[in-house]
């Protein structure tokens, strides 16, 4: 069974071809960055081969599509007719969650909730329009990273406002990076090798979320209705006190849109440290004496901190903490900082092994009670393999 996943940001493009037929092998793989412009940056890579990489126009996902096509026809596919289907790593709907055949009427849930995630859903309809005209007779499936946290309780999930807003227009925390959050699940039991444990997974990229994990099950998590709160994102503010805007727009004369470009685009990291959205751009600042860029690395470890504190009272206990996404398997700087001081908790890091800590490996010091992990996600396998799933129960 073939099946291409594709997972789309806003300017980005990233693609894996799986075979599933006996085992999980990938066939194919790609990115493209800096979509919509004349200098996208594209790389490729077949299994076997080598990576190539090339610098050339991507004015729209149109082109992408064409140009991953080609590509993967040279070598991993005979044809497109062998694609059993395009699956997407979809992000938030109305009223929708699971996995879904991405017809009209689940499109038109994902619209519904453009306001709510405009960074998201607008490109993700946009590539999955262009892969429907591209391969009309290819299902196209949807995994909303919603799922993986349907198993919350009422007393996680409902805020405290109205209950007519719950009961009327769906408004509730609903969660994302679901497909990181159960990768890194599954990866941590076996790398414990039992499957009942507490477990705080910490999805740090640009976009991140921490998510409390009982024997397997989404028991809470920090991202919410959007993906706008938690802990600060790469420009995207995290939690604030709501009043911040309704001060602004009354009292200084913002504008709506002002103040959603700002707290979606100008915050977090980059709004911070005014350095950079990248955190490697942001240590470096602060190493090198920047205030603000210290200040934002400081507060992005805090808030971690405060929310692993909070998830081990909310399980009464943790077992096991496992760091993944771009920060967390990578930055030595913010898994110290994150953990430092939650020594009382039985939570200790070896600081040699944080140094030099590769995918998959474990960090705890010999005194530590509770388990480290730094997990090289993988997304696209936990997508596949539900679309897999989703294609084998509709076949029965
Ligand atoms: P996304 O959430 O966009 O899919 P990733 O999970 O790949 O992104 O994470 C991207 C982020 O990871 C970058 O913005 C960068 O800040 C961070 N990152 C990557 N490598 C390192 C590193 N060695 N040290 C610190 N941060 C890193």
């Amino acid at each position: 069974m073939k099946i291409l996943v594709c997972n789309v940001g806003s300017t980005s493009l990233k693609y894996r071809l799986f075979d599933l037929t006996s085992g999980e092998d990938t066939l194919s793989e790609g990115r493209m960055e800096r979509v919509g412009t004349q200098t996208g940056a594209w790389q490729h890579k077949d299994a076997g081969g080598e990576t190539r990489k090339q610098t050339l126009p991507i004015p729209d996902y149109a082109t992408g599509i064409r140009l991953m096509q080609e590509a993967l026809l040279q070598r991993a596919l005979p044809s497109m007719e062998e694609l059993d289907c395009v699956a997407f790593k979809v992000v938030h709907a109305k009223g929708v969650t699971g996995v879904q055949l991405l017809d009209e009427t689940v499109l038109s849930a994902m619209a519904a909730f453009h306001t709510v995630a405009p960074s998201h859903n607008p490109p993700y309809i946009a590539a999955i329009r262009q892969f429907q005209e591209a391969l009309p007779n290819t299902p196209m499936i949807g995994s909303f990273e919603t799922g993986f946290h349907a198993s919350m309780p009422p007393k996680a999930y409902l805020y405290s406002v109205p209950i007519a807003l719950y009961k009327d227009h769906a408004i509730r925390r609903y969660g994302f990076h679901g497909a990181s959050h159960e990768y890194v699940s599954t990866r941590t039991a076996e790398l414990m090798g039992r499957t009942d444990f507490k477990l705080i997974s910490c999805h740090l990229g640009g976009s991140g979320s921490l998510c409390a994990i009982v024997n397997g099950k989404s028991v809470d998590t920090n991202l919410g209705f959007s993906l706008q709160c938690g802990i600060m994102h790469n420009n995207r503010c995290g939690d604030i006190d709501p009043y911040i805007p309704i001060y602004l727009m009354k009292d200084f004369g913002y504008t709506l849109e002002q103040i959603e470009t700002m707290l979606n685009k100008q915050s977090g990291l980059l709004g911070m440290s005014g350095v950079s959205n990248d955190l490697r751009d942001v240590e470096i600042a602060a190493e090198q004496g920047n205030e603000d860029a210290k200040n934002a690395v400081d507060s992005y470890c805090y808030q971690i901190q405060k929310q692993i504190g909070s998830y081990a009272a909310a399980m009464g206990g943790v077992d096991a903490i496992s760091f993944a996404g771009g920060i967390g398997e990578n930055s030595t700087l913010v898994r110290r900082k994150a953990l430092e001081g939650l020594e009382f908790m039985g939570i200790l890091l070896d600081q040699t092994k944080n140094e030099s800590a590769k995918p998959d490996c474990e960090l705890t010091a010999s005194n530590g009670s509770v388990r480290i992990f730094a997990i090289a996600t993988n997304e696209e396998i936990v997508v596949a393999r539900k679309a897999k799933a989703y294609l084998l129960s509709r076949a029965r």
